[in-house]
């Protein structure tokens, strides 16, 4: 009896703090990634907007003085390169696109870079496609890049390569992009700037529609407040902005929503200043360089695998399991050992995925096979947040 009151009052003291550090704990600006928009960046025709520029830049200047390393993902190429040049009628639209890129890519980047060097900031650029994430190696090469950019002082600049991306291989937008990044450069907040100031719980300016401020993981779904309409030249908008942003908070990344038609509203948001903004709040978890790797894997995956409910229930435990072929139904897909492989239930609900140990043959030969050797091993392996706190409720 005594000590069962123990183990609860222990309890209670660990939760207490538990929550009060989650409710008290501030973002960490110290590594930031910024995005800018393209709708933030250009004016209506699409050429660049370079007061709206300078102005950004003086913000991340300040930062930057102040020994913050930030990370600016920007886009605007295509547009401000389409502002340029009207293409022949024979010219089809991908290459159109990847003619104005790389006519803007240039554009962008010399004002970015003169721009910076006002302040005395070195600027460089970093064009990425979605093919550079796939391989872990090109990976680390592309991490290893951008840490010796901001060890030596050298101001990151990232881009989409959009000259050589078609549409099946881009990425969903540079939402997704400043995502992969921040959570490759380690960076403990992401700030996306767009052209209004954050999420909204309605149509914006209409009665009774509010900017909802905060948004964590028990959170309600947002997709039925947002409209699917994009603004100006950009290829994003908010529900990919707001599915990324949950993605990166739950690897416990703080990312804010915010105006980038504002001034200073960089500075405002790392001073914690009362500005609006949406913020979606940080997880406490950590995941391992593999595991944040393989969460942004799900585009390469070549195969699947159907678990039983037992398997299931396993993996979406808090406890560190692996999957075990016992717990296997069925193989889809051809794929190699070492491949990406997606985990899904008897539902057809994607569970997660990770790096399979085995060739589809021969887990095919061994499905429901008491096999010491798991199929996918626990380290190599990322369970769908989302899916996990459902469960948990
Ligand atoms: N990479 C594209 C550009 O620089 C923008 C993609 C997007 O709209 O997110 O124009």
């Amino acid at each position: 009896m005594f000590s069962n009151s123990i183990i609860f009052a222990t309890y209670y003291i660990i939760s207490c703090v538990n929550s009060y550090k989650l409710k008290n704990s501030k973002p960490d600006f110290n590594r930031i990634a910024i995005k800018v928009g393209s709708n933030v960046i250009t004016q209506s025709d699409g050429s660049l907007n370079d007061g709206r520029i300078l102005r950004l830049v003086e913000d991340i200047a300040i930062l930057y003085k102040q020994g913050i390393e930030v990370v600016l993902i920007s886009s605007g190429a295509v547009a401000a390169g389409r502002s340029e040049v009207v293409p022949s009628k024979k010219t089809n639209i991908v290459a159109a696109k990847q003619i104005w890129a790389a006519i803007g890519q240039v554009k962008l980047m010399s004002s970015y870079q003169f721009l910076f060097g006002k302040y005395g900031i070195q600027a460089g650029q970093l064009l990425a496609t979605k093919e550079s994430f796939r391989d872990r190696r090109h990976y680390l090469n592309m991490k290893n890049c951008i840490s010796a950019m901001l060890e030596n002082r050298v101001l990151p600049i990232v881009n989409e390569n959009d000259t050589i991306s078609i549409n099946e291989l881009m990425f969903t937008d540079n939402d997704e992009l400043s995502g992969l990044i921040s959570s490759m450069m380690d960076c403990k907040s992401l700030i996306i700037l767009t052209n209004v100031d954050g999420v909204y719980n309605g149509i914006p300016g209409k009665k009774g529609t509010e900017l909802i401020t905060r948004i964590d993981k028990e959170s309600e779904d947002l997709d039925k407040y947002i409209s699917s309409v994009k603004s100006g030249f950009g290829r994003g908008g908010m529900i990919t902005k707001c599915t990324i942003a949950r993605k990166i908070a739950s690897q416990g990344v703080d990312v804010f929503i915010a105006n980038g038609t504002r001034d200073s509203i960089i500075t405002d948001i790392v001073r914690r200043k009362d500005v609006p903004y949406t913020q979606f709040i940080a997880s406490s978890k950590r995941e391992t360089g593999v595991k944040k790797w393989l969460s942004h894997s799900d585009t390469f995956a070549k195969g699947a695998v159907i678990i039983n409910t037992g398997a299931k229930d396993a993996l979406l435990d808090e406890k560190a399991t692996s999957l075990l072929m016992i717990g296997i139904t069925r193989i889809d897909g051809f794929f190699r050992n070492g491949d990406i492989v997606r985990i899904v239930d008897e539902e057809g609900n994607n569970i997660g995925l990770g790096k399979s140990q085995y060739d589809s043959k021969k887990a095919e030969q061994n499905i429901g096979e008491k096999l010491s050797k798991p199929f996918i091993h626990y380290d190599y392996m990322v369970i769908n947040e989302r899916n996990k706190s459902i469960y948990q409720e």
